[in-house]
């Protein structure tokens, strides 16, 4: 099992600090807006893999398209860079082709390369491989989301319709729904991640996304960890569990 994490990081870069035009306090609220804050601890298993990006999606968002075409969020100045905040506002001054391709090169490639190299490792050794795509969501959806759906479920499970079988999807809904949690499929979230080289071409590639909402776990307007974050943890370690379960 790999587990993907992309936006766990709150880590803004000192040497890109000065392409963010937004009041410092304000950056401050997008950062806790934006990031699926310590989804890299919620989300662990000892058998895993873990592929976790090390900077802000601020600076660079690694689940989405480079080209922009390609990218529904682009439409919102959510492409790959982001140009605008959650809220619509400008969010960075305008960045050179050279400042962009600095970016992908340090960041999103080598991710995607990680990743791709941990896929195939463990198609080598094991003959399939499960990608568990890791995020958390905040309790209200942001103007940025497509789907405004309100109240939110507990969990949202994102699928591919080539990549996630319908047998793995019931083994998520019921290791949710059994712990007492709400759940839908493909809201208000959809999709899950899978390497361009693997996509709608290898059924030994399987992925799922699980999103968490966020107040099951953290205060979202301090960012702090709430008293439920080990009971939390704990859920999305019997769901890890089950998904490998046969
Ligand atoms: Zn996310």
């Amino acid at each position: 099992m790999i587990l993907h994490i992309p936006h766990a990081s709150q880590n803004i870069l000192v040497d890109f600090k000065d392409v963010f035009i937004l009041d410092p306090d304000v950056l401050k609220t997008e950062l806790l807006r934006m990031t699926d804050a310590y989804t890299d601890e919620l989300y662990d298993h000892p058998s895993a893999a873990r592929i976790i990006f090390p900077i802000s999606r601020l600076i660079v968002d690694p689940e989405r398209f480079v080209v922009d075409d390609e990218e529904p969020m682009s439409a919102m100045g959510m492409g790959v860079i982001y140009t605008k905040t959650s809220h619509g506002d400008v969010l960075k001054r305008e960045m050179t082709s050279g400042e962009r391709r600095e970016l992908l090169d340090r960041f999103y490639y080598p991710h995607h390369k990680a990743l791709r190299e941990a896929v195939q490792s463990e198609l080598f050794s094991e003959g399939s491989v499960l990608i568990v795509d890791c995020h958390s969501f905040p309790s209200r959806p942001l103007p940025c989301d497509m789907d405004q759906m309100y109240p939110r479920p507990d969990f949202c499970i994102g699928t591919d319709p080539f990549h996630t079988s319908a047998e793995l999807l019931n083994k998520a809904l019921a290791a949710i729904r059994e712990q007492g949690y709400s759940v839908m499929v493909d809201r208000p979230y959809s999709g899950t991640i899978v390497p361009i080289e693997e996509y709608r071409k290898n059924k030994a590639v399987s992925s799922i996304m699980i999103e968490v909402r966020r107040d099951l776990y953290m205060d979202e307007a301090t960012g702090a960890k709430n008293k439920n974050f080990d009971k939390t943890r704990n859920v999305i370690a019997e769901l890890l569990k089950a998904l490998l379960s046969s």
